[in-house]
């Protein structure tokens, strides 16, 4: 959407009805910086940017916005690839000022506001000895992560982020800011677990805290890909006979400084370094070329990810599922279509494909229609995340990632039951999926729910594009 008008946006007006948040345009101080993004692809200018401080200020904005027939964008950590969180000459509330975290012992409740990454979080909590069900990277958003879903290494013990949500405070698109629960609004509490980015701003999140005892384990064993065959083994098994102390991501990629294709395995083990290694005995004993694990906290294990999840450079991403035991000719062809992608576009070298062997037992003990998240099933994410620098690579890095999902997907249509979507809505960073893609059964309830909060599709960006 373009500016309503051509006439110049009454800017002072704007900053005037703020309480305490800066409006930035280009000239201004910062303005830049509200713009960068984990993809460098996914950067937009603005027309301006409402650095806000408090939820009637993002109130504000949004009146401000339709007032003027402006895009609305909405920043949470900025790790979305398809551009959600940035807009071309909109305006684009930025909550990245918005990061505090409040823990309350007694209840066993963490409060994050809207704008928090999940290493606000989890160090907070650490304080209490609790810890929530976080992102695996802890410098992605708690907005975007929790409101299409949720998982990581906790997931097995207490289900995807959604089912941990006790409370949220909403700004909706009319300017109203709610307060929603299981007991209060329900209906938008049901709506914005899982399709939340398309129902308003949420400006805080309450989660229910555990105990969580130090210390933990975890890290990266990289193999030789002569190993598939064996590590796709032990975690085919792992995940079946997990009791949720434990879950590992396989990976697919070309490390520095020989970009020789590997087995990049991320472990994880809820408890010390010797039960881990015992636990994970077997994967030693196949010679892993690079061992990255130790010992450490809770709060430190969400940053282990992070050296290969850097910001900048352009990328994409895109999820998918697979049923487990995954079968050795798909894995075998994942590593050979990954090797022939890279030298095809050595650009794309960084790439990587990350298959999550998280537990999903807590994830189907709730029910597929108890909240607006479809994706509830014995299937496993899939995400091809791919990395490159040259603008001229756009179009091919695309199509590849598209395409690897849409074979993953055909493949799994042969061996899913009828459960869930079968798709991460957070995975989709190509805006391939529609909304009925991502919210399967739960499709037509959502879209009359978004029809009454936002009537006007204000929130347009978010995962599952909604139409009408
Ligand atoms: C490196 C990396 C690691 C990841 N790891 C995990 C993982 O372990 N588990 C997992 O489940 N997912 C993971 N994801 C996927 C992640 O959940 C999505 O990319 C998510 O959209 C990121 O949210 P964000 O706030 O950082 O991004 P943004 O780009 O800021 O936002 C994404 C979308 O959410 C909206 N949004 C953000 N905050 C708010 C808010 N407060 N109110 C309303 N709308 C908001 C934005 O408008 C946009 O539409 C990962 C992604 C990356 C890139």
């Amino acid at each position: 959407m373009e500016p309503s008008s051509t006439q110049p946006l009454p800017i002072t007006k704007l900053r005037a009805a703020l309480k305490g948040s800066f409006a930035l345009t280009p000239d201004s101080e910062g303005y830049e910086a509200s713009l960068h993004r984990w993809s460098e692809a996914a950067e937009k200018r603005a027309a301006v940017v409402v650095q806000a401080r408090s939820a009637e200020d993002v109130s504000t904005a949004l009146l401000f916005a339709q007032e003027h027939g402006l895009e609305v964008a909405v920043l949470g950590g900025g790790h979305s690839t398809s551009g959600s969180s940035s807009t071309e000459g909109g305006l684009l509330i930025d909550l990245t000022k918005m990061r505090q975290v409040t823990v309350n012992p007694s209840a066993k409740t963490i409060k994050a506001q809207g704008g928090a990454i999940w290493e606000d979080v989890d160090l907070a909590a650490a304080q209490y000895g609790l810890a929530t069900v976080g992102g695996t990277v802890n410098h992605t958003g708690v907005g975007g992560l929790t409101l299409g879903g949720g998982y990581g290494w906790l997931s097995g013990k207490y289900g995807p982020t959604i089912d941990n949500l006790v409370e949220a405070e909403i700004v909706l698109a009319d300017g109203q800011i709610m307060t929603t629960s299981e007991k209060e609004n329900p209906d938008l509490f049901w709506a914005i677990r899982g399709a939340g980015q398309s129902f308003g701003v949420a400006t805080s999140f309450t989660f229910r805290g555990y105990e969580q005892k130090n210390p933990v384990w975890g890290g990266l064993l990289a193999f030789d890909t002569s190993a598939l065959d064996k590590v796709v083994d032990f975690a085919n098994e792992l995940v079946e006979t997990t009791k949720g102390q434990s879950a590992m991501v396989v990976g697919i990629g070309a490390p520095a400084p020989t970009h020789e294709v590997r087995l990049l395995t991320v472990l994880f083990y809820d408890g010390n370094e010797e039960e881990a290694r015992a636990y994970y005995d077997a994967l030693f004993k196949l010679g892993p070329v690079v061992d990255r694990t130790s010992e450490t906290t809770y709060k430190q294990v969400n940053s282990m990810l992070n050296g290969v999840s850097t910001h900048g450079d352009r990328k994409t991403q895109k999820g998918s599922a697979f049923t487990v035991p995954l079968p050795p000719a798909l894995a075998q062809t994942l590593v050979q279509d990954y090797a022939k992608f890279i030298n095809e576009v050595p650009d794309a070298k960084k790439t990587i494909i990350l298959m999550e062997y998280f537990s999903q037992k807590m994830v189907t003990k709730v029910a597929q229609t108890a909240m607006s998240f479809a994706n509830r099933g014995s299937h496993y994410n899939i995400l091809f995340s791919t990395r490159w620098t040259g603008a001229q690579n756009d179009a091919i890095c695309r199509e590849w990632t598209r395409n690897m999902g849409r074979k993953v997907t055909n493949e799994l249509t042969k061996t899913k039951n009828n459960e869930g979507v079968g798709e991460y809505g957070n995975y989709d960073g190509v805006s391939s999926s529609s909304a009925q893609d991502i919210f399967g059964v739960n499709y037509e309830r959502v879209l009359e729910l978004k029809k009454m909060y936002d009537p006007k599709n204000i929130f347009a960006k978010g995962a599952g594009k909604f139409s009408f």
